[in-house]
């Protein structure tokens, strides 16, 4: 079955074909297109663009939705009543279920006769456990708002989680797998069984790990103080916490691991953004083992997860056992989604 998956941003769409069967899984094309909104008019002239390079009969389409909120547990065929949901939690994901409501109307509009499905990065955390995705605020803010943990990367953490039990030979429901997702954005699930049991993410992606540009974990009492001390409104403390912190905010020199690597023998400050990552990726890899009680592997991905094997071994050195297996497994959202696609799509 040729399926189309595709991925949209504000001002891009990234796209891959597979040809899925039962027994095997080709990747036939991939590509994007950028500037949508400027140099391309739309996001119905970028899908055009994609289609019309396509000499093949796609026969059905996976999107890529970042926020499910709490309904979609599972990936599922888009209806209209899913386009109205996914709407719905466009409040909660202003960046992202935007663009890929538009590429999913648009889309259906050009293939109106095959199946289209959603596949959302939220779903892997819907069967955590209350006690790791409620906040400790007001309870009523969590039945009047839905302010709890969601988790983002979903997608990413249950596809190598899968791959993981294949390296190890074992059945998925017999494992315990932290999983790292170490890219611009980062994240770490601990994987129980197969199902997410916690992981770093939060109400949004900005909680949890040092990213790029994202602060991760902090005292949320710094915001106000920012906001008084720099005489700056809500938007512009937000912006300094997900655009200007994690490793660019603490180096001064960039969002890049690679920038970081190269400077860190002559730059302090570069050292020290290399050192906070790495910390605040063992505590969370302890208290993912304290919680599931034994780990069998760490998984690491992601663009500085599948490329620094050394900084990922340093990380596991003092937190991880010696029989637990460390793991290098570079990720595939979009053939994730194939396959869910293709399996849903066959009943
Ligand atoms: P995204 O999270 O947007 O999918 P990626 O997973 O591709 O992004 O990760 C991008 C980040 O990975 C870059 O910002 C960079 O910090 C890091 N990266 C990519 N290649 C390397 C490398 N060879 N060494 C260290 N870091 C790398």
């Amino acid at each position: 079955m040729e399926i189309l998956v595709l991925n949209s941003g504000s001002s891009s769409i990234k796209y891959k074909l597979f040809d899925i069967s039962g027994h095997e899984e080709r990747l036939l094309d991939k590509g994007f297109v950028e500037r949508i909104g400027d140099k391309i008019k739309d996001h119905r002239e970028g899908l055009n663009i994609i289609l019309d390079k396509m000499d093949t009969k796609i026969e059905a389409v996976g999107h890529r939705v970042v926020h499910g909120g709490n309904v979609f547990k599972v990936s599922t065929v888009i209806d209209a009543r899913t386009i109205e949901i996914i709407g719905e939690f466009s409040e909660l994901a202003p960046l992202h279920n935007p663009p890929s409501l538009l590429t999913i109307s648009e889309s259906m509009k050009i293939l109106p006769d095959i199946p289209h499905v959603a596949v959302f990065d939220t779903s892997f955390y819907q069967e955590m456990p209350a006690h790791a995705y409620i906040y400790a605020i007001p309870y009523r803010l969590y039945e009047q708002y839905k302010i709890r943990r969601y988790g983002f990367h979903g997608t990413s953490h249950r596809y190598v989680a899968g791959q993981a039990a294949g390296i190890l030979k074992r059945p998925i429901s017999e494992l315990c797998i932290i999983t790292c997702h170490l890219g611009n954005g980062c994240s770490i699930t601990a994987v129980k069984s197969g199902r997410a049991i916690d992981t770093s993410m939060g109400f949004t992606p900005l909680e949890g790990l040092v990213m790029g540009t994202c602060s991760g974990d902090i005292d949320p009492a710094i915001i106000p103080y920012i906001m008084e001390k720099e005489n700056i409104d809500v938007d512009a403390a937000m912006d300094l916490l997900n655009k200007k912190s994690g490793l660019l905010g603490i180096s001064g020199i960039s969002n890049d691991m690679r920038e970081l690597i190269k400077a860190k023998d002559t730059d302090k400050r570069a050292r020290f953004a290399i050192d906070i990552f790495s910390y605040r990726i063992k505590k969370y890899i302890g208290s993912y083992t304290a919680i599931m009680g034994r780990v069998d592997a760490v998984v690491f991905t992601g663009g500085i997860g599948e490329n620094q094997p050394e900084l990922m071994k340093e990380i596991c050195h003092d937190v991880v056992a010696h029989d637990v297996k460390v793991l290098i497994i570079p990720t595939d959202e979009e053939l994730m989604i194939a396959r869910d696609t293709y399996s849903i799509v066959k009943g």
